[in-house]
């Protein structure tokens, strides 16, 4: 347990560089790092690490690599091509375990802006909350792994293990940023990744597809339109069609344990529709955009040939959709969930550093949307911990994160990094 005269030193270091961790974080919030738009972003973390002394790399993702594994998001034409940035700090000499940070640079669009109380890229502050997109997910988070890092050295201390701060992109779309490190070879004793977690820890969490779905149809005047197949009423049949796939896999979360008492952990969401051309034709196509969950222990692979497989049965039972079947196309998650189970030493570390830093015990929860941690946990096989502050509007209109929580997650990070790696005098 860490010498509550260190924990006091970090707590304190934490406090006097917090101005400079908001300005940061603000900094972040700014660049409108949309998928395929976080280049400049990932630059300026580049120099923000490699001004602090970090050893630096930053490397492209590799298509072929990344699908031919099985858990690789799909490729589209939207695909991001920023580069992965990784800063390692190495220690004179190790006598704890190393750890990997990881944040994602990639925030999701942000909708009509005049739906947003601010300009979503102006971070503004109101009372303990502050605003803009991306903010609560997850630059807070990425400004407080680097400001947990630089409190170690305020209060005279070096980590005695390797520790890797890892930037990212494509977590908002395909996760293949995260694999792209794995890939490369990256891993450590452990990761900590400070998504915004109500201050908690994710003991379990869905996988995520991602797929479009197409129909064609015949044009042809209004007048006659018994005679053509209207695509947009044919991609209605088809939603109603899978939302019975989305309704069978909620009545199978009492198989898996840590599910079972959520209400719908399985969310079909049609993120995204377009179709025809012109009012008084018959709209001769239509594709829409589909995400959906999958239980931790399902295969991506096999989830999807059951989509599939279910779109095909319905089509030959439509009058339309049996001379043109729609097309399903996946194109970009295609991913596992994953289980990170109680037990391990990052797990009671962190536990102890969450105490010290709240005053609460650490709780965990299973959460309904795709992480990161997924490619840590299942394939460098490590404990993989998902931990952040206290949000509002992840995803939507006037995204905000707690300030106070921030403070408080950043000396929990703080305080874990230097147990669990341990420290030396600088
Ligand atoms: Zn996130």
């Amino acid at each position: 347990m860490l010498d509550s005269h260190i924990a006091q030193a970090i707590t304190q270091a934490v406090e006097d560089g917090f101005d400079r961790q908001m300005a940061f974080t603000k900094d972040l919030i700014r660049f409108p790092s949309i998928r395929g738009q976080e280049h400049s972003v990932q630059d300026f973390v580049y120099q923000a690490l490699e001004k602090r002394g970090y050893a630096m790399t930053r490397f492209s993702m590799e298509r072929d690599a990344i699908e031919a594994h099985e858990g690789g998001g799909k490729y589209s034409p939207e695909h991001s091509d920023a580069p992965i940035v990784i800063g390692t700090y190495s220690p004179r000499e190790t006598h704890g375990k190393s750890l990997i940070l990881q944040s994602h640079t990639d925030v999701v669009p942000t909708g009509p802006s005049d739906m947003w109380r601010f300009d979503p890229f102006d971070p503004q502050i109101d009372g303990d909350w502050l605003y803009g997109r991306g903010g609560a997910d997850m630059k807070a988070g990425h400004a407080a792994m680097i400001s947990a890092m630089d409190a170690l050295t305020s209060a005279g201390l070096a980590p005695a293990a390797r520790v890797e701060i890892q930037s990212v992109v494509e977590e908002e779309s395909t996760g293949n940023g995260a694999l792209m490190t794995f890939l490369k070879g990256h891993t450590a004793d452990a990761v900590l990744i400070p998504e915004p977690e109500e201050e908690m820890l994710v003991r379990a969490n869905v996988g995520t597809l991602w797929f479009e779905i197409e129909l064609r149809g015949t044009p042809v005047h209004v007048r006659e339109m018994g005679e053509g197949a209207n695509a947009i009423d044919g991609a209605y049949r088809v939603i109603k069609s899978l939302r019975e796939v989305e309704k069978r896999w909620n009545e199978d979360r009492h198989k898996h344990p840590h599910f079972r008492t959520l209400e719908h952990p399985i969310n079909l969401n049609i993120g995204k529709i377009e179709g025809g051309d012109w009012g008084s034709s018959v709209p001769a196509w239509c594709k829409f955009q589909c995400r959906i969950a999958i239980y931790p222990g399902i295969k991506a692979a096999d989830a999807a040939a059951e989509i599939e497989n279910h779109i095909a049965a319905f089509a030959k039972t439509d009058r339309y959709l049996s001379d043109t079947p729609p097309k399903i196309t996946f194109n970009g998650f295609y991913s596992e969930g994953y289980v990170q189970e109680p037990g391990s030493e990052a797990e009671t570390i962190l536990s102890h550093a969450h105490q010290v830093a709240t005053g609460e015990p650490l709780n965990s929860f299973t959460t309904p949307g795709y992480l990161d941690c997924r490619v840590y946990r299942l394939y460098n096989d490590i404990p993989s911990l998902c931990y952040g502050p206290i949000s509002e509007n992840i995803h939507g209109f006037d995204e905000r994160v707690s300030i106070s929580s921030v403070r408080r997650i950043t000396v929990a990070m703080a305080l874990f990094i230097a147990e669990w790696c341990g420290t030396s005098n600088i």
